[in-house]
């Protein structure tokens, strides 16, 4: 019996598809979902989500959000996701350089909060985008 998954942000839909196992980055640790779970509504932090389809693992990068697990269905709505062929690294690249920079100067307490997050959601993009080129040698609790 496999798990419905929806991954949906305000922009679109990410995925939607049977799969036989998802693994978040919610606030209180790594939450792994297998078909039957009980029900559950959590926090999801910025971090690596994978999902397991036929033996399969596919790497995704979340910057935030929430799960919603029901009897019949797992949903993520996420802030942001990407599957790690869709990240730019480039980009990610880019915006680690720009949280760094800002990071180093004297600024407000909300700007180096905000460059923080930034740096966080880069970090993930680049060890997701990275995780593309060695799959079949991870493992999910690596
Ligand atoms: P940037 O400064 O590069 O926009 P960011 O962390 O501020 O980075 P977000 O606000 O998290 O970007 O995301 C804005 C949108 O751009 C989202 O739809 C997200 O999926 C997409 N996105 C952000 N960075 C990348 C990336 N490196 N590769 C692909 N899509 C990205």
């Amino acid at each position: 019996m496999p798990i419905r998954l929806e991954i949906v942000t305000a922009e679109r839909t990410v995925l939607s598809d049977d799969v036989d196992m998802v693994n978040v980055p919610a606030i209180g640790g790594r939450m792994g979902i297998l078909p039957r779970h009980e029900p559950v509504l959590t926090m999801l932090v910025p971090g690596e989500m994978t999902i397991v389809k036929r033996g399969e693992r596919i790497p995704f990068a979340v910057s935030g959000g929430f799960l919603e697990v029901l009897p019949d269905r797992v949903t993520i709505l996420a802030d942001t996701a990407e599957r790690a062929d869709e990240i730019d690294e480039a980009r990610a690249e880019q915006a680690r350089r720009r949280a760094e920079e800002a990071l180093r100067e004297r600024k407000s307490a909300e700007e180096v909060a905000a460059a923080e997050a930034q740096l966080r959601r880069a970090l993930v993009r680049l060890r997701v985008a990275r995780m593309r080129r060695d799959r079949g040698q991870r493992h999910i609790s690596e």
